[in-house]
């Protein structure tokens, strides 16, 4: 979506890092719905966030939406949504539109740990503090503790880190994302080209530049270059 910030004259690095991130297509689709056909389809922007709808909704009391069953992941009264790369692995994962137990938690869990090692993920702060409880905690609390990985991993409050179930791997948070309109995680370098409907990326050295021109573009003040490799129209 876009939006009105127009800072792009920051040229730090980090700077940079949030210009990208604030440009996701992912952003904006938060608005609380009207549907009247059941929420169980893309065009409810509730269910299409991979967010549960509530009393905000239009929508109730015919609600299907499959995200109202998010607690099954991440607890009871933590109201949060599924990362974008989760909710589209829900979507294809689902086979009961009443809700997610086909999925095996204990076997998701074992995935995300396995991956969050690879990358040594276990060394943030939070995901330590999780492995350490992991280790002492007993049977019945298995489940909870459980629950307080997928909110770590893969809910939309992540931490800075996140599960990509398209690549099979934890990521830093601000060096890959999951775009919604293609369904896919890709590098931070990423970005949307509406006009293409496709993520595109420029070439490392040339990157800074093309994106605030084609920035531009896309706020509707027309850079002086193309704006983006594929469909490298003015
Ligand atoms: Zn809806
Ligand atoms: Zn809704
Ligand atoms: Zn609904
Ligand atoms: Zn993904
Ligand atoms: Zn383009
Ligand atoms: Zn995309």
């Amino acid at each position: 979506m876009l939006h009105d910030s127009d800072g792009n004259e920051e040229h730090t690095t980090g700077s940079v890092n949030e210009k990208v991130a604030e440009k996701k297509p992912n952003d904006g689709i938060k608005d609380k719905c009207q549907c009247t056909n059941g929420c169980s389809v893309r065009s409810c922007s509730c269910f299409e966030s991979g967010s549960g709808c509530n009393s905000s909704c239009g929508c109730s009391p015919s609600c299907q939406n499959l995200f109202n069953h998010l607690d099954y992941f991440f607890g009871e009264n933590h109201r949060l949504s599924a990362h974008s790369c989760f909710a589209k692995w829900l979507m294809n994962h689902s086979k009961n539109a009443n809700g997610f137990e086909t999925i095996d938690r204990d076997k998701l869990r074992k995935r995300l740990m396995k991956a969050a090692k690879q990358v040594e993920a276990f060394d943030d702060d939070d995901l330590q503090e999780w492995l350490e409880e992991w280790r002492t905690i007993d049977e019945s609390e298995k489940l909870a503790h459980t629950q307080q990985l997928f909110r770590l991993l893969i809910s939309d409050h992540s931490s800075s880190f996140y599960y990509s179930f398209c690549d099979n791997g934890v990521f830093d948070e601000d060096c890959h994302w999951h775009c919604v309109k293609c369904q896919k995680c890709v590098e931070w370098r990423f970005w949307h080209c509406n006009r293409c409907n496709k993520c595109t990326y420029f070439k490392e050295e040339e990157f800074l530049l093309e994106y605030m021109q084609h920035w531009n573009f896309l706020l509707g003040t027309y850079g002086v270059s193309s704006p983006c490799e594929r469909c490298g129209r003015m």
